[in-house]
């Protein structure tokens, strides 16, 4: 039997990563204008009825902390998600792109270590994330809802009519299960990063500020990420001297 999920990985991947994460609060992943709840933002669920971190969220927050570490080190990143900040476009944008490092074989001009890793419009990018799935079945839970309103800012109260309700899940220590997959492509360090972003996102989803998706990622399940030393040491180059 074809299996569509499976497809694209054969003979492509070199290292599957399993991820857990066990939340500490409830979580808010939502999307607008869904059907079927009474929710203003109804949390994200797949085919199963089974909560979800959708990997494009996931993906989004590593390259996010990826780009903070690398620059951090002293690495000229650029600037997305805006395409004509990005490698291999990047006019006006101050930082030394044109080193060897940035060189990939086969693409045309330079491209910063984090689009090595999550790609840009020319460079396909070599790191895919799962959605990170939760594991109890629907029916050992129910959902809760929220009230809240928007605040104005500057006169400092509620706005008028803007009440509004937000899914989460109950407030128990879920866990969500999902993998990452590095290419044969994805350069070695980029492990390095991938680890030491995963260590700087303690929350996902909405109102993390009101208490919602807090969560710690399985010591063990961050064992296969490990680098070597000669990664860090590569990572370790940035600056210039
Ligand atoms: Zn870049």
């Amino acid at each position: 039997m074809i299996r569509l999920a499976e497809l694209p990985l054969q003979g492509r991947t070199t290292a599957s990563v399993s991820l857990t994460a066990t939340l500490s609060s409830a979580l808010s992943v939502g999307s607008g204008g869904s059907s079927g709840s009474l929710a203003d933002k109804p949390i994200v669920k797949d085919a199963f009825g089974r909560l979800l971190i959708p990997g494009s969220q996931l993906k989004g927050r590593l390259r996010h902390e990826c780009e903070k570490l690398a620059r951090g080190l002293g690495w000229a990143i650029c600037q997305s998600p805006d395409p004509n900040l990005m490698c291999p476009k990047r006019e006006g944008i101050p930082g030394r792109f044109e080193r060897e490092e940035y060189r990939v074989a086969g693409y045309e001009g330079s491209h910063c270590w984090v689009c090595q890793i999550f790609g840009n419009p020319t460079l396909p990018s070599r790191l895919w994330v799962d959605d990170l799935v939760c594991d109890l079945s629907p029916e050992g839970y129910e959902e809760a809802l929220r009230p809240g309103v928007t605040l104005n800012r500057r006169r400092q109260t509620a706005e008028d009519q803007r009440l509004y309700f937000i899914e989460t899940s109950p407030a128990t220590a879920l866990k969500f299960t999902g993998s990452l997959h590095l290419l044969p492509d994805c350069p070695s360090w980029g492990k390095a990063l991938i680890l030491a972003a995963l260590h700087h996102i303690h929350a996902l989803g909405g109102s993390k500020s009101a208490g919602l998706g807090w969560l710690t990622w399985d010591p063990q399940s961050l064992v296969p990420l490990q680098p070597t030393e000669q990664d860090w040491a590569q990572l370790g180059q940035g600056g210039w001297v």
